[in-house]
C-alpha cells in the first residue's frame, strides 16, 4: 500500500495554483459543448489553454491516453477519447474530465455538461450526480474516515434510483495523478485512514441511469455502462483543513461548474 502524502503550506499553495488552472480549462470545455462541434476540438482548446498557462495535460500519454481530455458522452462513464468524428448532438451529456501538471502538481477534475436540450431525466441524473459530491465533503472534515465520504455519496445517489459506479473510484492526487488513498463512492462509514489537515484526494462520484456495472471496450480505455444507461460524472480536487474541505479546482471568479 502507497503512503499517504501530506502536503505542507507551500506545497498546499502549489496545488491552489494547479487546481484554478485545471478548473478553469474544465469550465473552456463546458462553455464548448454544443451540437455540431467535435470532441476532438473542445480537446484541442483545453490542451492549447493548459499550454498557454504553463501547464501540461496531465491525461496526455499517461499509460499510453492518446489525447489531452477524457470526453465521455452519454452511455460513456469515463476515458472517452476524443475524436474528430464524434460530433455532439442535441439531447447528448457530456462528461468532461480534465488534468493539468503545474510547477509539480496535478489538478483532477470533472463535470457533466447537457448539449443542447436535453431530458427531464438526464437532467436529473447531472443534477443527483453534482450533489453526491456535495454530500461527500460534507463529511470530509479532520477526523473523520474516507469511507464517511463513501457512504454520503453512496447514500444520496441510490435515494434519488440511480446506481453508483464500483469499480473505479476517487484517488488522492498532488505530485503523482492518482495517489494513496482510494475514495470509493460507496462502502459503509467509518472505515479507511482518518482524514487530517494536509490530505489532497479527488472525489468523483461515477453515477448511472440504470445498472452501475460497466465495462471497458476494446480500445481498453473507453468504458460504458454494460446496460447501457446514462452515465454522469463530477469531480473536485480537495483539500482537507483544520475548518473542512477547500475545494482547489476552483476558478479565479470562484466557480465550481
Ligand atoms: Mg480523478
Amino acid at each position: 500500500m502507497d503512503l499517504i502524502v501530506i502536503k505542507s503550506p507551500r506545497e498546499q499553495e502549489l496545488m491552489r495554483k494547479a487546481g484554478r488552472i485545471t478548473a478553469e480549462a474544465r469550465h473552456l470545455a463546458g462553455t464548448m459543448v454544443r451540437p455540431g462541434i467535435s470532441t476532438l476540438e473542445i480537446d484541442t482548446a483545453v490542451r492549447k489553454f493548459i499550454k498557454s498557462h504553463g501547464g501540461t495535460p496531465s491525461f496526455l500519454h499517461y499509460e499510453g491516453f492518446p489525447k489531452s481530455v477524457c470526453i465521455s458522452v452519454n452511455e460513456v462513464v469515463i476515458h472517452g477519447i476524443p475524436s474528430a468524428r464524434q460530433i455532439l448532438r442535441e439531447g447528448d451529456i457530456v462528461s468532461i474530465d480534465v488534468g493539468a501538471y503545474v510547477n509539480g502538481y496535478h489538478g483532477d477534475c470533472a463535470a457533466t455538461y447537457p448539449c443542447g436540450k436535453i431530458d427531464l431525466e438526464a437532467q436529473r441524473l447531472i443534477n443527483v450526480t453534482r450533489q453526491s459530491f456535495w454530500k461527500g465533503i460534507e463529511m470530509a472534515r479532520k477526523g473523520k474516515r474516507i469511507s464517511d465520504i463513501s457512504h454520503a455519496v453512496q447514500q444520496h445517489v441510490e435515494s434519488n434510483g440511480f446506481g453508483v459506479v464500483r469499480e473505479f473510484v476517487g484517488h488522492g492526487v498532488g505530485r503523482n495523478m492518482h495517489e494513496a488513498p482510494e475514495v470509493p463512492n460507496f462502502g459503509p462509514a467509518g472505515h479507511g485512514p482518518r482524514l487530517i489537515p494536509g490530505l489532497t484526494i479527488a472525489v468523483e462520484p461515477m453515477v448511472t441511469a440504470g445498472d452501475y456495472e460497466v465495462e471497458v471496450l476494446p480500445d481498453r480505455w473507453t468504458t460504458v455502462t454494460v446496460d447501457r444507461s446514462l452515465a454522469a460524472h463530477y469531480e473536485n480536487t480537495i483539500l482537507i483543513t483544520e475548518d473542512g474541505p477547500e475545494v482547489l479546482t476552483v476558478t479565479g471568479d470562484g466557480a465550481y461548474d
